[in-house]
């Protein structure tokens, strides 16, 4: 394309609220074969709400979640948000917290009022020795309903099961149809748990769903793709999507998302609707129509 075209189409991008931080980026996204895109923040809105709580053993439910809402109180994942609205919308006062850990991709830990907590995902639990099964039947039927399941380790003990849901962005139903005219192949990559993430990729119409992928493993993700179906276009907004963004051919980041994604990405969605891409990809194909 001449450099003129490239001006006129990545102008007529930005008049739609896609910003090409690299015009070429306009030639290269006419390759793409693949679009992957993040879950959490990027096809959902990245807010999600506790929807289901059951504690076993006998164990106060409400002394419990305050418990588990003071040491999420301490981590920044959205998720850690939802239990903490919870246990507030319950009017619960958050205890003190000692030796709180992260472990990313995976759940956090620390210490109250004399007792250890372990709250986070299956393979958390599971790596520290703990038996899930007695949750197995509850587990399986809500991550049917797309809902993500967390598990509660108390003093060495699995006590309760949460899960957290999150909404779908409005335009992300449609954008993914919208892909599939162009001929692409839909992907999400995600670390939730897979059968979550499986239902919601139904919802969606998604053709293929890498889960339970760690934080640092969105860039293998991103090359497996790649080798399997060609170009690749990369979609997300998080701190762990930046690598990923990076490597792809083209990286695209959700306006509203963190810094360091924006940084990492060859377009920039100014409003947080992946109707955007869309739109993105029709400019890119009309750009390199006219100058035939
Ligand atoms: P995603 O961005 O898809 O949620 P993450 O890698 O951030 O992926 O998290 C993967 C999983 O790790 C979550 O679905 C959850 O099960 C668990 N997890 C991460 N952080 C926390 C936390 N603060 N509390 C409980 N579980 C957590
Ligand atoms: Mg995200």
């Amino acid at each position: 394309a001449t450099p003129v075209s490239i001006m006129v189409g990545t102008g007529r991008a930005a008049e739609q609220g896609v910003l090409f931080r690299k015009g070429e980026a306009l030639q290269t996204l006419r390759n793409a074969s693949v679009i992957a895109l993040d879950k959490t923040g990027t096809l959902t809105k990245g807010k999600p709400e506790m929807t289901d709580y059951q504690v076993t053993g006998g164990i106060n439910e409400n002394e419990l979640l305050a418990m588990v809402a003071a040491v999420e109180d301490n981590s920044e994942h959205p998720i850690a948000q939802a239990i903490v609205k919870a246990a507030k919308a319950r009017q619960l006062q958050l205890p003190e917290v000692t030796e709180f850990n992260a472990h990313a991709g995976m759940g956090v830990q620390a210490s109250t009022q004399g007792h250890r907590l372990e709250i986070g995902a299956d393979r958390y639990l599971q790596k520290l020795g703990y038996d899930l099964a007695e949750f197995k039947h509850t587990a399986a039927q809500l991550s049917d309903q797309g809902k993500t399941p967390l598990y509660v380790a108390l003093d060495g003990k699995t006590v309760a099961i949460i899960t957290v849901a999150d909404t779908l962005r409005e335009g992300s139903v449609d954008a993914v149809k919208a892909f599939h005219k162009l001929g692409l192949k839909v992907a999400m990559v995600t670390g939730d748990n897979r059968r979550t993430a499986e239902a919601i990729a139904d919802t969606l119409g998604i053709d293929e769903v890498m889960a339970e992928v760690m934080p640092d493993g969105k860039v293998a993700a991103v090359k497996t793709l790649r080798q399997q179906y060609g170009d690749i276009t990369f979609v997300g907004d998080g701190i762990n999507d930046a690598p990923a963004l990076a490597e792809a051919n083209v990286g695209i980041a959700v306006g509203t998302g963190t810094d360091i994604a924006i940084e990492s990405a060859d377009v920039v969605l100014m409003r947080d609707d992946l109707r955007g891409v869309v739109n993105a990809f029709a400019i890119s194909r009309a750009t390199l129509r006219n100058i035939r």
